[in-house]
């Protein structure tokens, strides 16, 4: 089949083995897919990753032993776990440590005409939400991850750095519950793009001097993070939502003297997901920088790359 793959460049091929049907898992006709920053950091080899790429899809079951799922248009949550170890019983399996993830970890990516999940991963579409939104379904996904792990309350005063895909639909999933949102960039058009449920953004953070109950970093810089120190609260909580990859030194003195709770933050569960995408019609479209086909996927990564772009999509089938 048709795949767009890394093998220590990212190229295009015909002839991607056809992912095999095993017990308890589903093949996907991949529909639309979404490039994520992830994507191009494994594209520059960072991850190690050797496969089809990709992670963000809606797609349609073909092929699954419960006959229910057949032709069901679906979205896959990322990471197959082993079902066994103490993450897995524990209902962690987003932690397990013998996990595969799609795209990401031994797990061929859904930028191909199929990909292979196992079943408890997919999650049916609702009727009315269109493919170009629920290919949204994972950022948006993480996004509430962050409600899921600290009580956010109306009055909150919360800060997001970073006006790239993930820092506006942060702080888009923060201001369904605080009514004090403000959203920091660099870029005016993204900016822009960010206008909605009350988030008010502004360029830089230099001049903000009224400090945050929750401050979230998803620059992914170390001065992003150095930032986010500065504008948390005594006792105010700062959320990580970027691998952060420097090795240049930071100075931790304030996480203690402020006694600042740090929260990492990954993956959400999709079925919170694509029920608040349901409820409150995330203006997702406006993300969307640009379409390619499958056939030109190298494109499509080209654009991602360029520093105006948000979401560029991906036609699979
Ligand atoms: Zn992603
Ligand atoms: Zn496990």
């Amino acid at each position: 089949m048709r795949a767009l793959v890394f093998d220590g460049a990212v190229r295009l091929t015909e002839e991607w083995a056809e992912p095999q049907l095993m017990p308890g898992w589903a093949v996907v006709r991949v529909g639309l897919c979404g490039v994520c920053r992830t994507d191009l950091e494994i594209a520059q080899g960072y991850m190690g990753y050797r496969g089809a790429m990709g992670h963000e899809f809606v797609g349609v079951v073909e092929q699954c032993e419960d006959a229910d799922w057949i032709g069901k248009r679906v979205v896959g949550e990322i990471n197959a776990a082993c079902g066994d170890c103490d993450w897995c019983r524990r209902g962690l399996q987003r932690h397990c440590p013998g996990r595969t993830v799609l795209g990401i970890v031994s797990h061929d990516g859904c930028m191909a005409e199929r990909c292979a999940l196992p079943v408890e991963n997919l999650h049916e579409v609702p009727e009315g939400m269109a493919d170009e939104q629920a290919v949204f379904c994972e950022p948006v996904s993480a996004g509430f991850e962050m409600l899921e792990q600290v009580d956010v309350a109306r009055k909150d005063r919360c800060i997001v750095l970073g006006d790239g895909k993930l820092g506006i639909l942060c702080s888009w999933a923060l201001a369904t519950a605080s009514s004090d949102v403000t959203l920091c960039g660099h870029h005016p058009h993204k900016l822009t793009v960010a206008d909605w449920g009350g988030v008010r953004s502004q360029m830089g953070s230099d001049s903000i001097t009224d400090c945050a109950d929750i401050v979230v970093e998803a620059t992914g810089s170390v001065s992003g993070l150095a930032e986010a120190l500065r504008l948390c609260k005594p006792r105010g909580v700062l959320i990580l939502k970027s691998t952060i990859a420097a090795d240049s030194a930071l100075n931790l003195a304030p996480l203690v003297v402020n006694e600042i709770t740090v929260v990492g933050s990954r993956c959400g569960p999709f079925g919170r997901g694509l029920r608040e995408m349901a409820t409150h019609r995330f203006p997702v479209e406006r993300l969307i920088t640009a379409r390619y086909d499958l056939s030109q996927g190298l494109q499509a990564f080209q654009r991602a790359r360029q520093r105006d772009a948000l979401k560029v999509l991906v036609r699979c089938s």
